[in-house]
């Protein structure tokens, strides 16, 4: 792993896997240049236009009563909103239940709570704010249910519950978890006792909780459109490629088509970030992720698009899965299931430090093609005439030893890199923490950094120089499962 982490982090790579979401590009904004010529300055530059950029400048323009309106450059090294956000699984779920325990003993109940409430903070926000602006994006707000096949860890999410419950209160939505019996779960989802490789699979029980499903694609590019609307010049195909400080403090950033500079940076790069800044070399590892589109087979298709998400839990790993809503009918029902990371070669080793979302992993697809009929058994029935796997891609993320995103100003002891400042590092859980750790770093641009933030944001959250110099030391990613010891998954 350590070698994996070592690797130097490249620029986005050029022709990417088509990812489904982009299929077809957004034909206003994935390759807008909003003027021809790169502005030579700006008030702020802001470096990759995923959920974490948009949501910044988002809540920069929103903020704005500056006169003249400060400007806002947004640089993007490919198309619009092409990385990790235009290509994950579409699941909006926290899961909160299965980090609480690991959170709690190692950063305090607090932390472990603040965690918790902002993780489902985050996906209320984001649904909200898709219905209150109408982002046509697919959005479901529903529950999902997590089918655990493993008797230890459904006893483990039944204790991780019950210490929620009693820390929170049963009236927290935060704590708000129904438990299901095997046949619960087997009566009221299209979920069956199985077999994998000879290798009986019993449904131990069910955890049903509020979450969703979105095309983040088409929300952040409905984000774009907004700050455009108020605005924001996007640069696409625009990589940078160096940062550079002056006496003065002003920032200069480098692109092939020349060079911009600001006072003020935000790096919105997640996975590709230590490729700017070397310092995160090791400290924000990329991840590949992979995911097929299922065309439903004929019996799930003739229930039409599942009314839940699902995951489903294994001694090894899971696999997270929404049921696309589509105004296309073409597309509604369409399964889109993500996982697989351990059953590739080396228990996926060889996807850490990796940047190429050009290919996917043979050995992951092949394995992932065969999830739907297992896992919906009967409810599957034929496949589609036309195939069962319709689009498989990649997507780049970002990890960091201790799990968490980094989030603040490069500034304070040991980083003295004033100005810049940085949100990124969201592992595979992009969706239920982006759009608020980008309102918590505009709050610290804009100076309210102080006792309200405290409340809601976590410290552990905070770019420091300890944190950056955390190496994975031979560990995987940071487990979300059980404490210490288990290999870590990558998604939702
Ligand atoms: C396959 C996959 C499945 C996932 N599934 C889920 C899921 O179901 N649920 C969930 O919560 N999360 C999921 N995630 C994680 C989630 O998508 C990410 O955490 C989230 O999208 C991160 O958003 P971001 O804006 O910070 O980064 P990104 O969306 O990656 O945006 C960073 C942008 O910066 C640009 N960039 C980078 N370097 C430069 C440079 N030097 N110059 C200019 N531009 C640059 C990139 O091109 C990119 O557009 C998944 C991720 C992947 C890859």
């Amino acid at each position: 792993m350590d070698e994996r982490a070592r690797i130097p982090v490249s620029l986005p790579r050029d022709n990417p896997t088509t990812s489904y979401w982009q299929d077809p590009p957004d034909a206003s904004v994935a390759s807008l240049r909003t003027t021809p010529a790169l502005p030579t300055s700006a008030d702020i530059i802001i470096i990759g236009s995923g959920i974490t950029g948009a949501a910044v400048a988002w809540n920069l323009l929103q903020n704005d009563t500056s006169t003249p309106e400060q400007t806002i450059v947004m640089l993007e090294a490919r198309s619009a909103c092409s990385g990790a956000t235009g290509r994950n699984g579409g699941h909006t779920k926290a899961a909160s239940y299965r980090t609480f325990p690991s959170y709690a003993s190692d950063l305090g109940l607090a932390a472990a709570v603040q965690i918790a409430r902002l993780e489902l903070s985050n996906i209320l926000a984001v649904q909200s704010f898709a219905r209150d602006h109408a982002i046509a994006c697919d959005l479901s707000a529903c529950d999902t249910i997590d089918v655990i096949y493993d008797a230890a860890q459904w006893v483990q999410a039944q204790d991780s519950v019950a210490a929620m419950r009693a820390a929170l209160g049963t009236d927290d939505p935060a704590a708000r978890y129904t438990l299901l019996s095997p046949s619960e779960v087997r009566d009221r989802f299209y979920v069956h006792d199985g077999e994998f490789e000879g290798v009986g699979q019993k449904v131990y029980g069910g955890v049903v909780y509020h979450a969703g499903s979105l095309s983040a694609y088409k929300f952040g590019v409905g984000v774009l459109k907004l700050c455009l609307a108020r605005g924001l010049n996007l640069q696409t195909h625009t990589p940078a490629l160096s940062l550079s400080r002056d006496g003065e403090g002003t920032w200069m950033v480098e692109t092939p088509r020349g060079a911009i500079t600001a006072p003020r940076v935000v790096l919105a790069t997640n996975g590709y970030t230590a490729r700017l800044v070397p310092a995160f070399q090791g400290a924000i590892v990329p991840l590949r992720g992979q995911i097929a589109a299922h065309r439903p087979g004929a019996n799930l298709r003739a229930k039409g698009p599942l009314p839940t998400t699902y995951s489903f839990i294994y001694e090894a790993g899971y696999e997270y899965m929404v049921s696309r809503r589509s105004t296309d009918s073409s597309a509604g029902g369409d399964i889109i299931m993500g996982g697989g990371l351990l059953r590739a070669p080396n228990e996926g080793l060889e996807e850490y430090g990796t940047t190429d979302d050009t290919s996917i992993n043979p050995i992951i697809s092949e394995y992932l093609h065969e999830t739907t009929p297992r896992y919906f058994g009967p409810d599957w029935g034929e496949d589609d005439e036309r195939g069962r796997v319709h689009a498989e891609w990649t997507g780049i993320m970002g990890y960091s030893p201790d799990g968490f995103p980094f989030v603040g100003e490069m500034s304070g002891p040991g980083l003295e890199n004033e100005g810049l400042w940085v949100s990124g590092s969201f592992q595979g859980h992009g969706m239920v923490l982006c759009w608020v750790c980008a309102k918590a770093l505009v709050e610290m641009m804009e100076g309210r950094d102080g006792e309200e933030l405290e409340t809601w944001f976590p410290e552990v959250f905070r770019v420091s120089e300890e944190r950056m110099a955390k190496r994975f030391e031979g560990r995987r990613l940071h487990t979300s499962v059980v404490p210490n010891d288990a290999e870590g998954e990558e998604g939702q």
